[in-house]
């Protein structure tokens, strides 16, 4: 398949994936048009780097009148300008994901992707580390980084392919070998319209599935798998925190068990590892894991090989990472959850918890969040752009709890933050950082919004083991 005839591609944004894109379809000998609104040094730099391979880059303007496809950047709305004039002209839109998977040669690797609101890159990395215990070359790709459109070319046996809501927006033909939703909420319903809208879109990753796998445990995850339940040819497998059915991966006391990919569902239950296994260990992170044992078995993935990969798999960065212990309190760092799905799941982690939250909530409601987690909370310091909408929420269903609130945006203010925390804190508790919103309003991204409060919390042990 692929665009039949050599004809001029216009590739929208200049982003990591658009770059891959175009490279690709450069040399695949079409003419290729880049067409990037922003005009900064990264721009600059990556455009330098296209053009010397043949790719025309233009700062600005619409749809070049000789495009007979636009491969988009997953970023854009569909109602930007360049966008909107291609549908009007009747020009095929479709992203890098979808480009990829029409250029795949004869006997590629298969796809297991996932996709979710939150828990992707854990769950996509957790799977790669299964696929590589059985012995499989099998790489972690799309949103995680590296752009599938590179990745295809390689020569893996099976790729783990994590895909956000606006890949799966541009993309409609892809048929994984199985696919997993690991949970659905409110985030990005700016960029989708809806939440119905946003819900539909995850679900796309179901359509041509061989194996669909949904969390039972998730009201729209397990809706968007209903239709699937009774078709031919398809196979629902759902996983559960409790016992499973059969048919189900679950847990059953310590062990995380199987019972759709064994001898016979009815009476048999393969146990796949331990609780002790999961790290870090968190109920939300069990989740994970199951998801990524139902897509490793659906490719074959041996049990053993299910629990030698949660060995092995090494989590990344600011998800529930223990910074320190200073003076009988933990420290964590969560800064990954963005949204208050996530920051829920984060809460219910711990069972007494010094809350430091805040940031951009970019719309998100907290009311539900702070409902939940009230029952846990030894207090809250609050930072960033929307605190007050926060605080407001703690006013309303938790109001005995002491609220802090550190304004500005100056490099102190994580150590005015770890400060209060630590003031607030009681032996045994847990100072969490999980701030509900994304964090540009104070920092670059997420990464550097936690490194900022490991580094905070780094002077303040020091502080403690001085006496200072
Ligand atoms: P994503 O790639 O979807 O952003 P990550 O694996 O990076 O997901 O995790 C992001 C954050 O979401 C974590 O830091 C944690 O707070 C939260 N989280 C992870 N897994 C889940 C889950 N299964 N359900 C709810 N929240 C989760």
């Amino acid at each position: 398949e692929g665009p039949a005839r050599k004809d001029t591609v216009c590739v929208a944004g200049l982003g990591v994936s658009g770059a891959a894109a175009a490279r690709v379809l450069a040399r695949d000998g079409h003419r290729v048009v880049v067409v990037e609104t922003g005009d900064g040094p990264r721009q600059r730099a990556a455009a330098a780097e296209l053009q010397a391979e043949g790719v025309e880059v233009r700062f600005g303007g619409g749809l070049p009148p000789e495009a007979g496809l636009v491969v988009t950047s997953p970023g854009w709305r569909p109602d930007t300008p360049l966008l909107t004039e291609a549908a009007g002209r009747g020009v095929e839109v479709i992203g890098e994901v979808e480009l990829a998977w029409r250029r795949r040669p004869a006997g590629a690797a298969p796809w297991l992707a996932l996709t979710g609101t939150n828990g992707k890159t854990t769950a996509v990395r957790m799977l790669t580390a299964m696929l590589t215990a059985a012995g499989y070359d099998a790489a972690a790709v799309g949103n995680v980084g590296t752009p599938v459109v590179e990745a295809v070319a390689d020569k893996h046996d099976v790729l783990a392919v994590e895909l956000s809501s606006f890949q799966l927006h541009w993309s409609a033909t892809l048929a994984p070998h199985a696919a997993a939703v690991l949970n659905v909420a409110d985030d990005h319903i700016d960029w989708h319209g809806s939440l119905e809208e946003y819900a539909r879109v995850k679900g796309r990753v179901f359509e041509r599935a061989g194996v669909v796998v949904y969390n039972a445990g998730d009201e729209i995850s397990t809706r968007l798998a209903a239709p699937y339940l009774e078709r031919s040819g398809v196979r629902a497998v759902g996983f559960t925190l409790g016992v499973p059915g059969p048919g189900m991966l679950g847990v059953v006391e310590d062990l995380l068990v199987d019972r759709a990919f064994t001898g016979d569902p009815a009476t048999q239950a393969e146990e796949l590892a331990t609780l002790a296994d999961v790290r870090p260990f968190a109920p939300h992170n069990v989740a994970n894991a199951l998801a990524a044992a139902a897509l490793a078995r659906a490719y074959g993935v041996p049990p053993d090989a299910v629990r030698r990969g949660l060995a092995e798999y090494v989590p990344d960065p600011h998800r529930i990472a223990l910074v320190a212990r200073v003076g009988e309190v933990d420290y964590v760092d969560d800064s990954k959850a963005t949204n208050p799905h996530a920051a829920a799941a984060s809460l219910a982690s711990y069972l007494s918890v010094v809350w430091v939250a805040g940031g951009l909530l970019k719309g998100a409601d907290v009311d539900d969040l702070v409902r939940g987690a009230a029952g846990r909370l030894r207090g809250a310091v609050l930072i960033g752009a929307d605190r007050e909408r926060i605080r407001q929420a703690l006013a309303r269903h938790a109001a005995d709890v002491p609220v802090v609130e550190v304004p500005g945006q100056d490099t102190g203010v994580m150590d005015r933050v770890v400060a209060e925390a630590a003031r607030l804190a009681a032996p045994g508790d847990t100072v969490l950082l999980a701030p509900a919103g994304a964090s540009m309003d104070m920092f670059v991204n997420y990464g550097a919004r936690g490194d900022a409060f490991a580094a905070a919390v780094g002077r303040l042990a020091a502080g403690a083991a001085t006496g200072a």
